[in-house]
């Protein structure tokens, strides 16, 4: 019996990348029924609402999804569909491997990080008071009575609320994945010598989880800027990262950046039962419809949905056909090519009928 997968195309370069990533999932011969589910652009258009309930409802009952890239409005107040989801559906785990293939061009060789971000709360959480408003002014003079510091009566507040139920679950959710993929220690990144009612707790929690984990995974921390530095002189030092939300998202660009950009960076967001795959880059409007953009970040976000629903023989011959195409150098897009303009570059689906060539061989 097959099983069944939600599939949201998304917008700009989604639905060309998330379908050369079908394609190539369903090539390595692994039973699965797609079930297509709209977010976005595309859900605007056909049910007037962003994140229709019906999308989400199909994640609730397939369990994972694989999602391509959603535009956010810019102007319309809403945040991000793809916060939304990760919200809607409680994904708190956000896993993004940053791994150097041979054949792509990056400073750094031999990089093989993962970095789990928390996905829940931080600055994220999208608790705001906008600049003038009432209610800002209400938390300004609250704040004021309440710590007896001065905020300036002009400022918009972000709040950002760390919790030590989130920070608990996704500490042990770094050591557990860590354990599952084989890795060695944990780092968990903060700025607790300055944010210490939040970082300081995140801090605390981290290291009370990881005495449950001593003597299997490794586990030491780092202050984030000290971190950003390190990364880029001497990645090799770390293996899997935790972090809140904010640093997550900085710090796994920046691994993205070690590892060649974003048209190879894969993702995943990851809850108690359910898992949505999806690229670390966006929609990239400017080249929708242009069969021109990498499809590799979406593919590999195939090869971490295929290991987690445990098809580990299949997530491993795509990821090692995905590796073949891109150190062979020949049918690959122009952002792999040593000179962008190469006219012998392919496009997004003729990247992924050479995958899907190497699989049948
Ligand atoms: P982006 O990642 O879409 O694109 C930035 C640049 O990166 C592109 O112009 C392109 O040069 C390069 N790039 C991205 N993907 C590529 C690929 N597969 N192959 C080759 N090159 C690639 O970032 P952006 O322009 O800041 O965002 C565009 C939209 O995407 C925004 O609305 C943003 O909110 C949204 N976004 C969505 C997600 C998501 O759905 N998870 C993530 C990030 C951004």
């Amino acid at each position: 019996m097959s099983r069944k997968i939600t599939l949201i195309p998304g917008d700009g370069i989604g639905p060309e990348v998330s379908d050369a990533a079908r394609r190539c999932i369903d090539a390595t011969g692994v039973k699965l029924e797609w079930e297509e589910a709209l977010a976005g652009g595309a859900a605007i258009e056909k049910f007037g609402n962003i994140l229709p309930e019906e999308t989400l409802n199909s994640v609730r009952k397939n369990k994972v999804a694989l999602k391509g890239p959603i535009t956010t409005p810019v102007g319309t107040g809403f945040r991000s569909v793809n916060v939304a989801i990760r919200q809607a559906l409680d994904l708190y785990a956000c896993v993004r491997p940053a791994k150097t293939y041979a054949g792509v061009k990056s400073n750094y060789k031999n990089i093989d990080l993962l970095i789990v971000r928390e996905n829940s709360e931080d600055l994220y959480a999208g608790i705001e008071f906008e600049e003038g408003k009432q209610e800002t002014k209400e938390i300004i003079s609250l704040i004021e009575k309440l710590n007896s510091k001065k905020i300036r009566p002009d400022s918009g507040i972000s709040i950002k609320p760390i919790s030590i139920t989130a920070t608990r679950r996704i500490v042990k959710f770094a050591f557990e994945y860590a354990i599952k993929m084989g890795r060695k220690k944990v780092t968990a990144v903060h700025k607790a010598n300055i944010m210490k009612f939040t970082d300081g707790l995140f801090l605390k929690v981290a290291r009370e989880v990881a005495q449950d984990f001593s003597g299997k995974v490794a586990f030491e921390d780092v202050i984030v800027d000290n971190m950003a530095m390190q990364l880029v002189q001497k990645p090799h030092n770390f293996d899997v990262l935790v972090l809140p939300n904010l640093y997550g998202d900085i710090i796994s660009d920046l691994c993205a950046g070690l590892i060649g950009g974003l048209g190879i960076a894969p993702g995943a967001n990851i809850g108690n039962d359910l898992a949505v795959f999806e690229a670390v880059h966006g929609s990239a409007p400017k080249y929708k419809d242009m069969n021109k953009v990498n499809p590799t970040a979406m593919i590999l976000s195939g090869v971490l949905l295929l290991r987690h629903i445990g098809e580990l023989k299949a997530a491993e011959s795509l990821e090692k056909a995905v590796s073949e195409v891109i150190s062979e150098g020949k049918s690959v897009t122009y952002d792999l090519k040593p000179d962008p303009k190469d006219p012998s570059a392919v496009g997004t689906s003729g990247m992924a009928d050479a995958v899907i060539t190497k699989l049948r061989k």
